[in-house]
C-alpha cells in the first residue's frame, strides 16, 4: 500500500515574539503549502523539504537566510543541512556568508556526492560553480532581535521516502566561525526511511553533544519506541544537559511529533489525513 504524504516545518524554538507573529504565520503557511503541493503532486520528500526551507529562508522573518541574526562581529554566517532517508545521502554548508539559499547549497553538496559538509569560502565557491545565487551581504536584514528562529522541514512522500532539512543563522552574537548543530548529520538534521526524519532547533551545542536527531531515530530502530516517545526522550536528554529547544519529526508511517521544552516553537504541519495545523503564537490557530 502506498503511504500518504505528510509534512512538518518549524521556524525555531524560543520565546515567541507576539508582536511579530503577524509576519511569521503567513510565512509558515506559504512554506507549508510550497512543500505540501510538491508531495501531493507525487514529488519527492527531498524536493518538498528543500522548497519549504527555501521559502522560510526567503521570508526574512526567521533567523535563517535573509532574516539571519549577525555573529559577534556583526556578520552573517549561515549553516544548513539536508538528508535523504532513502539513501542516507546528506549534504551541508557551514559558516557561509553570501549564499542566498543555504539549503539549496546543502542539496548541491549532497547531489554532487563527493563530500558531506563544506564550510566558508570553499562552500561559496562550490555553490557558485553549481549555479546558485550568490548575493551581496547587504541582502541580509541582520535581525538583532531573535535569539532563535532556525527553520526546518521534514516530509514523507507517496513513495514512502523520508527527508529532512534545517537552515539557520545560528545563535545571535556567536563567535565568528562557530558552527552549530543544523548542518551536522545526526545532530540538527537526520533522515532514515527505516525510522524517521528529524529537524531540530535550540541550543546547538547541546544538540551536538547529545546527537539529538540521530538519537530519535536510534531509539525507534533499536528500542522499538514510537516517534512521540523517542522524540520526547531525546529532547529530555538535551534538557538534562541544560539545553532548551525542540524538534519536528515524521516517521515512515506518516506520524508527526513536534515536541519542545522552550517557551514556544513556531511550527506547522499537514498530517497523513490532510489535516493542517499552524502554531505561530502557541495557541492552535488553524485547523
Ligand atoms: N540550533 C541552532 C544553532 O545552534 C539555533 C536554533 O535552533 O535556534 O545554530
Amino acid at each position: 500500500m502506498k503511504s500518504r504524504c505528510a509534512i512538518a516545518i518549524h521556524g525555531g524554538a524560543g520565546k515567541i515574539r507576539r508582536a511579530t507573529t503577524r509576519l511569521e504565520r503567513p510565512a509558515l503557511e506559504r512554506a507549508l503549502q510550497a512543500g505540501y503541493r510538491i508531495l501531493q503532486d507525487g514529488g519527492s520528500s527531498l524536493d518538498a523539504v528543500a522548497a519549504a526551507v527555501a521559502t522560510l529562508e526567503d521570508a526574512g522573518v526567521f533567523n535563517a537566510g535573509r532574516g539571519a541574526a549577525p555573529n559577534g562581529d556583526g556578520e552573517i554566517e549561515l549553516d544548513a543541512g539536508i538528508m535523504d532517508g532513502a539513501t542516507l545521502r546528506a549534504g551541508g554548508v557551514a559558516a557561509v556568508r553570501r549564499i542566498r539559499n543555504p539549503v539549496a547549497a546543502a542539496r548541491e553538496v549532497m547531489e554532487h556526492g563527493r563530500h558531506v559538509l563544506l564550510a566558508g569560502a570553499g562552500a561559496e565557491r562550490f555553490a557558485r560553480q553549481r549555479g546558485l545565487k550568490i548575493i551581496s551581504t547587504s541582502y541580509f536584514h541582520r535581525n538583532k532581535v531573535s535569539k532563535y528562529g532556525t527553520v526546518g522541514a521534514v516530509a514523507l512522500d507517496r513513495a514512502g521516502n523520508l527527508a529532512a532539512a534545517t537552515s539557520t543563522g545560528g545563535i545571535a552574537g556567536k563567535l565568528p566561525g562557530r558552527v552549530g548543530d543544523s548542518p551536522i548529520v545526526g545532530a540538527g538534521v537526520y533522515a532514515d526511511n527505516a525510522a524517521c526524519a528529524v529537524s531540530g532547533t535550540g541550543d546547538g551545542e547541546l544538540f551536538l553533544r547529545s546527537v539529538l536527531a540521530f538519537n530519535v531515530a536510534a531509539r525507534m530502530r533499536y528500542r522499538g519506541e514510537s516517534l512521540a516517545r523517542a522524540g520526547a526522550a531525546a529532547l529530555a536528554q538535551v534538557a538534562r544537559l541544560g539545553g532548551r529547544g525542540g524538534l519536528i519529526a515524521v516517521d515512515c508511517g506518516g506520524r508527526i511529533a513536534m515536541p519542545f521544552n522552550s517557551e514556544g516553537m513556531y511550527r506547522a504541519c499537514i498530517d497523513r489525513r490532510g489535516r493542517c495545523m499552524i502554531v505561530a503564537n502557541d495557541e492552535h490557530v488553524s485547523a
